[in-house]
């Protein structure tokens, strides 16, 4: 397959910020890109050379879509399997189909993990009452039941906490298919953020440490703080060979609980950037979205390394204009904190408009500075940090 070379048009499904960074990225390297989704004025579309505004299901405007580009990739996970096929019949898709297909259903991708002796929480199949039952009873309380396909930052997602709590539960259930997980009392939560090219070569960013609120991803520091080497070392082992088994072209998010005993469960796949990587954008030689680029376009991969002894990023939600236009300049007076905005016209609770990332001598350092710093965009504000 030949190398796609700057000046080449670039097609991305789906058009969220994660598509807006990698034409960021395509654009400064002389590409041109054109996105493929259901809405217009999207971050991607915004900055791509074409957007194209349809239904993922219409396979005729994804088919005319591909003619256009030489390769395509997806920023979104809950693309279509069929689109991907039917794109792939004119332009190569990286990731492929198959990755796409495992890692968007919650109970595939937890079936992989299962059959290639990848560590994760024990999870069962539900799809009725009894399920429910016998899965409760086996697995234990508390319990989170997820959707099996189509869930993200916690949506789809209920806690049981004990037998009495099951009510909820079971009006929820329907007609879908269900994942219930043992719950887990973890220490912390870390990501591995890794790329790998058409040649099988390999590249990580290392560990990253994440705090979540409201299951929503808040705050990210690398490297990891609070994580023995040795233990970094080993989930870079684990993430290079899911990336090795699932034969990713791209890059691919590894999610991982650190147990209180300080053991390693996968919690989820990304196939793509991840909103934990998104400090490599400001603090890293290449981004991980210029990576997804050399990646899908056969491209060598870039360095990894950090510009800085550590970094970390802190998520701007739409809760911070509950009291009107955030203070940029406030922000920006943090002489080593950049700026992101997403360029999203309407600011809902618990919605990513943007991010803030720092750079520092140490982890501690960057962290309160990104803090701070997003203290600073809402005077009064400790009380709306989610
Ligand atoms: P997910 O959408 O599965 O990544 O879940 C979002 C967040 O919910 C995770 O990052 C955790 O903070 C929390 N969570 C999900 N599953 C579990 C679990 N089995 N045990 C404890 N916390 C969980």
């Amino acid at each position: 397959m030949k190398t796609v070379l700057p000046g080449a048009n670039l097609g991305v499904l789906g058009s969220g910020q994660l598509g807006r960074m990698f034409a960021l990225a395509a654009r400064r390297m002389g590409y041109r890109v054109h996105t493929f989704s259901p809405h217009a004025g999207t971050p991607a579309g915004q900055i791509s050379d074409k957007e194209y505004q349809r239904s993922y299901e219409d396979l005729d405007a994804v088919r005319e879509f591909a003619r256009g580009v030489e390769v395509l990739t997806f920023e979104f996970e809950n693309i279509p399997v069929a689109t991907v096929e039917a794109a792939s019949q004119f332009a190569p898709v990286h990731p492929s189909g198959a990755v796409l297909h495992t890692t968007q259903h919650r109970l595939r991708e937890k079936t992989f993990l299962a059959a290639h002796g990848f560590p994760h929480a024990p999870f069962r199949r539900v799809a009725s009452a009894e399920d429910l039952r016998a899965s409760l009873d086996a697995l234990g309380y508390p319990a989170v039941l997820k959707t099996a396909g189509f869930g993200y930052d916690g949506k789809g997602q209920l806690k049981i906490s004990s037998q009495e709590t099951i009510g909820q539960a079971l009006a929820a259930l329907g007609q879908r298919e269900w994942v219930l997980e043992a719950f887990v009392d973890f220490e912390r939560e870390v990501s591995v953020v890794a790329a790998r090219g058409r040649s099988g070569e390999f590249a990580d960013y290392g560990l990253i440490e994440n705090e979540h609120r409201r299951h929503i991803l808040d705050l990210s520091v690398a490297p990891a703080p609070n994580v023995p080497a040795s233990l970094a070392h080993e989930a870079v082992e684990i993430a290079r060979r899911v990336l090795e088994t699932l034969d990713v072209v791209g890059v691919m998010c590894v999610e991982f609980f650190v147990t209180r005993e300080g053991k390693l469960l996968i919690n989820e796949l990304a196939p793509r950037p991840h909103n934990s990587g998104h400090l490599t954008f400001d603090a890293c030689v290449t981004s991980q979205f210029e990576q997804q680029l050399r990646a899908v376009c056969g491209l060598p991969l870039g360095s990894t390394a950090l510009l800085s002894p550590a970094a970390a990023m802190a998520n701007l939600l739409g809760d911070l204009w509950r009291a009107g236009e955030p203070d940029w300049r406030a922000a920006c007076a943090f002489p080593d904190v950049k700026l992101h905005l997403y360029g999203k016209m309407e600011a809902r609770a618990g919605r990513k408009m943007g991010h803030l990332t720092a750079l520092a001598g140490s982890a501690e350092e960057a962290a309160r500075t990104v803090l701070a710093a997003r203290d600073a965009l809402t005077p009064d504000s400790a009380s709306i940090r989610v």
